[in-house]
């Protein structure tokens, strides 16, 4: 066997980490690379929870969101102490390279090991979509699709009853899953942090889809999203601004905050692929001999990226599609 390396997937799970772990060990397999897999993240790093995978280890996992791995976050790693550690348990087990699946916080950690010489590549992981340098995150389809039906089936109780329907969706700072699923349920109005709003023009909106002969109203409501006069509460913003509506207009209301079922279930056709061709693209990287990279498709072709450029990159939403959305509510 060749030389080792590790997999760890890291921060908030993804629908398609599972596809992505499969697909390095096989490819490490391929490549006569022994795969050890790294439990729990850096957490895990640190306390030395690793193994050899075997091909068979990771049979029967395509269909199945969450990561075999396990992901946690750890305050230690965030120290000197914590990653000298993390550097130590890694050259004990006589792994110098590294595959690391999860969001941004996951790549900063990342960039640190490189910088103490461990070889490390970046897959980005998370249902947030909100890493440069890719057009998609492995999780991101997944999970627009379980919002799209999640909002499916509230439209169908929606248009028994002339209610208006707010729905949360996860997006602290990014509003990728509330526009793209906004967009793709004909939402009336959309929310997105990137975009500050005044519950008294969403009232208005309300009000101006009444008028227009709508019996019932979806709003998609990123929980992230930010008042303009810059007011803001611990509360979830669907409460307040259903809250509002409700006195203002008269209109009754019914919230639904998704919550976690936004990341779980099979992953899509869309994000195995994904998964499966950054985790093959990263193998291949560090049969080459190279670290201290993030993968990523842009306009469907595998790239890597310098991992310190990809992390001073800021992720664009294309607000061309919020321009859109507004235009088909506003019939
Ligand atoms: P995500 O990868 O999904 O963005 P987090 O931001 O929680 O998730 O990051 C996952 C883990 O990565 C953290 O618990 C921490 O151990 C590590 N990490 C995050 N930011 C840094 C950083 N700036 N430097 C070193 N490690 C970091």
């Amino acid at each position: 066997m060749g030389k080792r390396i590790g997999i760890l997937t890291s921060g908030g799970d993804a629908p398609g980490m599972n596809a992505a772990i499969r697909t390095a060990v096989r490819t490490a397999l391929h490549y006569d690379l022994e795969p050890w897999g790294i439990y729990r993240g850096y957490h895990g790093l640190i306390n030395g929870e690793m193994e050899p995978l075997t091909s068979r280890a990771v049979s029967g996992i395509i269909q199945r969101g969450g990561t075999i791995l396990k992901s946690a976050r750890s305050e230690k790693f965030m120290t000197p102490e914590g990653r000298a550690q993390a550097v130590d348990m890694l050259r004990q087990h006589e792994i110098d390279s590294l595959i690391v699946i999860g969001g941004d916080g996951s790549f900063r950690g990342a960039l640190s090991l490189q910088e103490e010489g461990i070889k490390v590549i970046c897959i980005p992981g998370t249902i947030d979509n909100d890493i440069a340098c890719t057009d998609y995150s492995i999780g991101f389809d997944t999970a627009v699709n379980n919002v799209m039906d999640a909002v499916n089936k509230i439209r169908d109780t929606a248009s028994s009853h002339e209610r208006v329907y707010l729905v949360e969706v996860m997006g602290r700072h990014s509003g990728y899953i509330a526009l793209y699923s906004g967009l793709a349920c004909g939402a009336d109005v959309i929310l997105i942090p990137e975009v500050p709003y005044r519950v008294e023009d969403v009232c208005k909106q309300i009000q101006r889809a009444a008028e227009l002969g709508k019996s019932f109203n979806i709003i998609v409501v990123a929980e992230g999203v930010k008042r303009i006069d810059g007011s803001q509460n611990s509360e979830s913003p669907a409460l307040q601004i259903g809250r509002y509506i409700e006195r203002e207009s008269g209109f009754e209301t019914r919230i639904t905050i998704l919550g976690h079922i936004q990341r779980g279930g099979a992953p899509t056709v869309r994000d195995r692929l994904l998964a499966s061709r950054l985790a093959y693209h990263a193998i291949e990287l560090i049969y080459q001999g190279k670290g201290g990279k993030m993968l990523g498709e842009v306009n469907q072709v595998v790239k890597s990226f310098d991992l310190a450029y990809a992390l001073a990159q800021e992720k664009q939403l294309n607000l061309d599609y919020y321009r859109l959305s507004n235009i088909l509510a506003s019939f």
